[in-house]
């Protein structure tokens, strides 16, 4: 090897020297950290255009390396201006939701072990931590012990998962003959509710058993899942040679947080031997509250759960859990073991890809493991507590309120409401066009402040406005804010 090419491959391949590593690694911690402790100076709904961070950007790659300097001062300067800032205390839209600092640690160290949790031997310290991890999590929720869960990366995929194995479940040969050009196999059926999450939909479609084969069952004054409308449709349908064989109930939807009767529907599911999967994705963290234990009544004899430790338990994205009482039949959908993965402790152990689609899984368990250690079960149980307090404060002022009503109830930590002035108006149609734009406009003016961020849905045909409070930085002062906010929109609006 000539001297030139020994000195170029000494600068030139590799990674960033250990040096150079740790002096960033220190100085990005300290990013972080300044981040977090001034994150209410930002804006938090980004306030730029579509397009404005892509036009600031090269569209080649560079010929050559940056220093690090250079890329930092660019996340600065471009990134955090381009960034809707879902950590904000006042981020109260779609679901609020956080990191925490454990969760964060947990990211960095599985970034660095770069594991590809596939099988047990590329991954033992996964597999076994995800296991015993997600069994400390079934405990925290009182879910019984016939219940093992899986991670997956959202809720979308963990329902999809879910539903595939109850598909698996009806003997038809799916796996090995598929669905098309099948004049043997009848329409199989999946029945949710009205208002369940469009991640079903989605799983339904992915599946190949085509939008028909999902049947929407309505719902009570409350949104929640009508359980004779539920049994009424199964026994129609078949009649008429369809199969049922999946029912999803939601724990916590996402327009309202409304809770499916899922006591009342299992005897359903269990009279027509059919599986019940319950989507829990916000609202089953609750149940590590032991005085909120309830809202799983039933979930105990469901044959699946989804929960979304990144939606309500302080977990960086992504991290969804399914519980299964069946991963045989999870299994038996989705393993596939060529020669080159087959390693001599396969039947003695799990392996990750056995279980879904992914072969490679990122080490996902290690951020949760930290977060229940750092927070225990009572201190994540307290902040969750504390959301549902923070809810039941401001949906009071909405209740005590002449120019305010809820649109539904708060049995979490999400209020539906909207601005209710006194429109004088003589039609009705007319009337309900206007509050639906005041309510629009309003939210707008609140977005637009960059001091709090809300979102909305539609709740019986009218525009409904949702606070949703799910941040850990959360505290009564970030609420009675956007209550003053809100109100100041309103008078400037409505006068
Ligand atoms: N289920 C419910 C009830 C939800 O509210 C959501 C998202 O808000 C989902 C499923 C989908 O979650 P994910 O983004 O993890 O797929």
């Amino acid at each position: 090897m000539s001297q030139t090419h020994e000195k170029l491959t000494k600068e030139k391949l590799g990674d960033m020297p250990a040096e150079e590593f740790r002096r960033y690694g220190h100085e990005l911690i300290d990013w972080i950290a300044n981040y977090f402790e001034h994150i209410e100076e930002f804006p938090v709904l980004a306030q730029i255009e579509p397009g404005d961070l892509k036009s600031q950007l090269p569209s080649t790659p560079p010929e050559h390396g940056e220093s690090m300097e250079a890329i930092l001062s660019d996340v600065d300067r471009l990134i955090v201006p381009a960034l809707t800032h879902w950590s904000h205390p006042s981020f109260f839209a779609y679901f609020a939701t956080s990191t925490s600092a454990p969760g964060i640690f947990g990211e960095l160290l599985s970034a660095a072990f770069d594991v590809k949790s596939m099988l047990w031997r590329t991954s033992p310290a996964s597999t076994e931590l995800e296991e015993v991890t997600l069994d400390w999590l079934r405990q925290m929720l009182g879910l019984d012990a016939g219940m093992s869960g899986f991670i997956y990366d959202t809720a979308s995929v963990s329902s999809m998962h879910a539903i595939a194995a109850a598909r698996e479940g009806v003997e038809q040969r799916i796996r090995e003959e598929g669905m098309s050009g099948r004049r043997d196999l009848p329409l199989l059926r999946v029945y949710a509710s009205e208002q369940a999450h469009s991640s079903i939909d989605k799983g339904i479609i992915t599946l190949g058993l085509g939008q028909r084969s999902l049947r929407k069952i309505p719902t009570d004054k409350d949104f929640r899942m009508d359980p004779q409308a539920l049994a009424d449709a199964i026994d129609e349908d078949k009649r008429n040679g369809i199969l049922p064989f999946c029912i999803v109930a939601t724990v916590g939807t996402t327009s309202t947080s409304s809770i499916d009767p899922v006591s009342d529907i299992i005897p359903i599911s269990e009279k027509h031997a059919m599986w019940l999967h319950v989507d829990a994705a916000y609202g089953g963290s609750a149940a590590i509250v032991p005085e909120m234990r309830h809202i799983l009544e039933g979930c105990q004899r469901a044959d699946s759960l989804v929960l979304n430790p990144h939606k309500w338990l302080f977990t960086p994205f992504d991290l969804s859990v399914l519980y299964c009482r069946h991963l045989d039949l999870l299994r038996r959908a989705f393993s596939l073991v060529p020669e080159y993965l087959r390693t001599p402790e396969q039947e003695k152990v799990r392996s990750g890809s056995d279980y879904g689609v992914q072969l490679g899984r990122r080490f996902r368990a290690l951020k949760l493991w930290m977060i229940i250690r750092y927070f225990g079960h009572e201190g994540l149980a307290a902040r969750i507590r504390e959301h549902c307090r923070l809810a039941q404060l401001f949906a009071s002022w909405i209740d005590a309120s002449t120019d305010w009503e809820l649109m539904a109830p708060t049995p979490f930590a999400l209020v539906c409401f909207r601005a209710c002035p006194l429109i004088k108006e003589e039609k009705d149609e007319v009337r309900a066009k206007r509050l639906d734009a005041l309510n629009e406009a309003i939210m707008h003016g609140v977005n637009a402040t960059g001091k709090a961020l809300l979102s909305h849905t539609k709740l019986n045909d009218k525009l409904t406005l949702r606070l949703s409070i799910g941040n850990i930085r959360t505290t009564e002062k970030h609420v009675i804010q956007v209550w003053d906010l809100l109100n100041e929109q309103l008078k400037k609006l409505a006068g």
